[in-house]
């Protein structure tokens, strides 16, 4: 038979990842150079150094995936925040801001040997009165002589201070264990999932797409209060909107209402907010602008989408600023530049005028739809019979790989697994991913395919 020799032991495990919700988030905070980066490399186990001396290093990525002792969270990274931009204090403040919002706990990140500085103290404040559980990492402790400088952090009120050494390893399991107790299992915000609460949605895009505006006229009059509907966790800054009917979870609305409009560094700000959006999200609902060009910025808003695996809807927003011309060029911008998400439901709407807003539920429904599609297995294999007949792999060095057998390994995005007689060339493998989505639909969602050659 095709499955035969296909490993069952790798298929459940991939079935256990798939099966496993958002992940509780850590941020990471602390000023310039206390040594946030080294921490959140030594927690992760990335190998090669990407500390960087460098002030206002900017990094396409924020959030990283940790695991201790078979828990898996999120970690965000806020060492390459902008420090020249926005001012060590404000910066500082920013991570906290952020850390306090989106994190489910903190490590805030000290440095022993300089002892507790003015902006820590500061920090203590906002972090304090947010209520997120903290713990404090006496960082650079690299050795017994400089466990006296971490107790002296006893002073700032978070408990007790672990000694750690990023840079060599010395303390940071404790510091782990210390997190793990009281990080929680899962982010809040999956506990309304559980219990069938409502799909989430995140509002993303570039500032000055329309996301406020937006929110404002989805919002309208009938906007319900968190707390008011039983079994849903209180987080302030997310709004149960009602929309066609159907009660919706928006992420981070108060994020996107405060409009934080700095006109440098704003850039890393708004992707650390994207980030944590994403994170928490089911769909994104990305905004473009279509009276502007499409910048590098929208495109890297839809690739951190694309990335995180959530379904994605294109909203086309100010329509009514749309003339001919510049929908001519509009129509070229989104051909070349937007192929990524051809698959997205789009809607070409006006916040400021309303027009085809109630287009938004239907294209977020599809997309919910196609992200949580299952293909049988049977139905799989038959149509990878099929297209494996007619379209054999071309043959490489007198050999032919082939397609023995696939399986769908989890929904939310869909992930396959196809199990191979030779490795699939990248082509190839693109070719079956535009079969899988001409046969299967899959609307508004990315698929990953991956590929185990059988030995
Ligand atoms: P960040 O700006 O807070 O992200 O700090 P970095 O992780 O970039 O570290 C700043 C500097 O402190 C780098 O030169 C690190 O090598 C150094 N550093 C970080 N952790 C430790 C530590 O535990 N001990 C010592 N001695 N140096 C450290
Ligand atoms: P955000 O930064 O993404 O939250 O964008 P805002 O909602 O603050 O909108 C930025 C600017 O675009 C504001 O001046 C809005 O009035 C304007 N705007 C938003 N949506 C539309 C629209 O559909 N049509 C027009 N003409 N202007 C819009």
């Amino acid at each position: 038979a095709a499955e035969e020799g296909f490993d069952l032991e790798e298929v459940a495990d991939d079935l256990a990842e798939a099966g496993h919700g958002p992940l509780p988030v850590l941020a990471v905070v602390g000023r310039p150079n206390v040594g946030k980066s080294t921490l959140v490399n030594r927690i992760i186990g990335r190998r090669e150094a990407v500390v960087e001396d460098k002030p206002g290093v900017t990094r396409d990525r924020v959030t990283y995936e940790a695991n201790w002792n078979g828990r898996r969270f999120k970690i965000v990274d806020t060492g390459g925040w902008e420090q020249d931009v926005l001012g060590i204090d404000a910066s500082v403040a920013a991570q906290a801001e952020f850390a306090i919002e989106a994190a489910d706990a903190v490590v805030f990140v000290v440095d022993a040997t300089v002892g507790a500085t003015d902006t820590d103290e500061a920090v203590v404040k906002l972090l304090r009165r947010a209520g997120k559980p903290v713990v404090l990492a006496a960082n650079k402790v690299d050795g017994p002589s400089a466990e006296a400088d971490a107790a002296a952090l006893w002073n700032l009120g978070l408990g007790e201070p672990f000694p750690v050494s990023s840079l060599h390893g010395r303390g940071t399991g404790d510091l782990l264990d210390a997190i793990l107790d009281v990080l929680p299992e899962a982010p809040a915000m999956t506990f309304g999932d559980v219990v069938g609460g409502p799909r989430r949605i995140a509002l993303i895009g570039r500032p000055n797409v329309g996301k406020s505006s937006m929110l404002n006229k989805i919002a309208g009059e009938d906007r319900v209060v968190v707390n008011e509907i039983a079994g849903t966790t209180r987080d302030p800054v997310d709004e149960l909107i009602e929309l066609g009917g159907i009660t919706w979870k928006f992420i981070d609305t108060a994020g996107i209402r405060r409009r934080v409009h700095l006109t440098e560094g704003a850039d890393y700000y708004a992707s650390l907010r994207t980030a944590a959006a994403l994170e928490k999200a089911e769909v994104a609902v990305i905004l473009v602008d279509v009276a502007e060009t499409l910048a590098e910025q929208d495109t890297r808003i839809i690739s951190m989408a694309v990335e995180a695996g959530r379904a994605v809807v294109i909203a086309y927003n100010k329509w009514d600023l749309l003339d001919e011309e510049r929908r001519y060029y509009l129509e070229r911008e989104i051909e070349r530049d937007l192929v990524q998400v051809q698959w997205a439901p789009r809607v070409n709407v006006s916040a400021r005028t309303g027009r085809h807003m109630e287009k938004l539920v239907p294209a977020i429904e599809a997309a919910l739809a196609g992200w949580e599609t299952r293909v049988p297995t049977g139905r799989l294999n038959a149509f990878l019979g099929e297209i494996v007949a007619a379209h054999p792999h071309p043959v490489r060095g007198g050999k032919q790989p082939r397609i023995l057998f696939g399986t769908q390994a989890g929904t939310k995005p869909p992930r396959f697994v196809l199990f191979a007689s030779g490795f699939l060339e990248a082509g190839y493998r693109r070719f079956i991913e535009r079969r899988l989505r001409e046969e299967f639909g899959f609307t508004g969602t990315p698929i990953q395919v991956s590929v185990r050659v059988r030995e």
